[in-house]
């Protein structure tokens, strides 16, 4: 038994794929022809995933337009956009750099999923010889669909948040019926609701709470056990190698994240700079009894936006240190966000998505062989 470690989630889609993508977009080729590139995409990412040693592993995402928008939209320029969406919804984040990333918007019930993140699993997990996990998006940021002001014409928005809810519900346990070990929650917008931005009306609406509650409808819709196969990722941000809520205080964010009744949290904190406040806030706040699961806290130890890669010794004096705030039976390591969360991304920093991949793998190495050293330091 050593310390538990996996990703988030994605990877950089390879240039080609990213070329196919726009290719498709453009109408220069068939579906069938961008497929054929995904399938290159997810074997090569699972093969490469596997060789780290990483004890569960991710298909890289490389089938979805993005973390968030994978149930509703073939490709992120809207190809594929479910009927009853516009591409034209609210801005789900703006990042440091300037760019934003924009949601749909529900222009008339009911709000089903497209695709389900099992669709993406099955097709992936022929390739894997070691444990498969699974990320879907949270009700949360479904919940943001709806236009924040006013009703749909005959579908209100209890209606709404009554059917968000049990597609979730569906997305996750589907994964585990297909085959996925661990099955992890998306909720980058957790931090991002009290960044207060001007620019971007829901996250100065004090929306964390509802957010929490609503996550906790699906969760707790789950038994214990599964719960303890059930997680959250938190950050703030992580696309085009940028952020959109860093200088949100987890001191805002974590005494009501830890309410959802998962069993373990895939926590940003590689790039944190006082590492001992949010170590100290996670020792506080974490639960170990949150309705029958005691709450892992699996820490970021990898900055997937920087290309410098962590040295082993660095993760795992990470978690030593993490050891002595948060009990070691309840820690874990990850990285502080997916690689790639959306599909078309440069990976500006890295010098492009193909160098951005490498650099990925040899930091998922490291991450695995730092939590190696740390688990028999710390003697778990
Ligand atoms: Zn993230």
């Amino acid at each position: 038994m050593t310390i538990p470690t996996e990703q988030v989630g994605s990877l950089p889609r390879p240039a080609k794929l990213q070329q196919a993508i726009a290719d498709y977009d453009a109408g220069k080729v068939e579906r069938a022809a961008l497929l054929a590139e995904q399938e290159l995409a997810c074997k090569d990412s699972i093969e490469r995933m596997e060789a780290t040693g990483s004890p569960m592993i991710s298909d890289g995402e490389q089938r979805s337009s993005s973390f968030a928008t994978y149930p509703l939209t073939d490709t992120l320029a809207g190809t594929g956009l479910a009927d009853n969406l516009a591409g034209d919804g609210q801005y789900f984040a703006i990042f440091d750099d300037g760019h934003h990333r924009q949601l749909p918007r529900l222009t008339s019930g009911p709000f089903r999923y497209k695709t389900f993140a099992s669709d993406y699993l099955a097709k992936a997990l022929p390739y894997a010889t070691v444990a498969m996990k699974q990320s879907v998006i949270a009700p949360s940021m479904m919940s943001l669909l709806y236009p924040l002001e006013g009703e749909i014409e005959g579908y209100s928005r209890e209606q709404f948040y009554d059917d968000v809810c049990n597609e979730a519900e569906k997305d996750i346990r589907q994964a585990f019926a297909a085959g996925a070990v661990h099955v992890s929650i998306d909720f980058t917008e957790g931090r991002l609701a009290n960044k207060k931005d001007p620019r971007n009306p829901w996250t100065g609406r004090n929306m964390l709470a509802f957010f929490v509650e609503l996550n906790n409808r699906v969760i707790d819709r789950f038994s214990a056990e599964e719960r303890a196969k059930i997680g959250i990722h938190t950050c703030p941000g992580g696309d085009m190698d940028s952020v959109h809520s860093a200088e949100v205080d987890y001191a805002e964010l974590l005494p009501d994240m830890f309410k959802m009744n998962a069993g373990y949290f895939l926590i940003q904190l590689a790039s944190e700079k006082d590492k001992d406040h949010v170590y100290q806030l996670i020792g506080q706040h974490s639960r170990d009894d949150a309705n029958g699961v005691a709450q892992v806290a699996m820490i970021g130890v990898i900055d997937p936006l920087n290309p410098r890669v962590e040295s082993v010794e660095e993760v795992s004096q990470a978690l030593v240190r993490a050891a002595n705030f948060i009990p070691r039976e309840r820690l874990g390591a990850t990285d502080d966000c997916g690689f790639s969360p959306f599909s078309v991304d440069v990976k500006p920093k890295h010098g492009s998505p193909d160098l951005a991949r490498d650099v990925a793998f040899e930091k998922i190495t490291n991450r695995v062989q730092g939590v190696a050293m740390a688990s028999e330091q710390l003697g778990v």
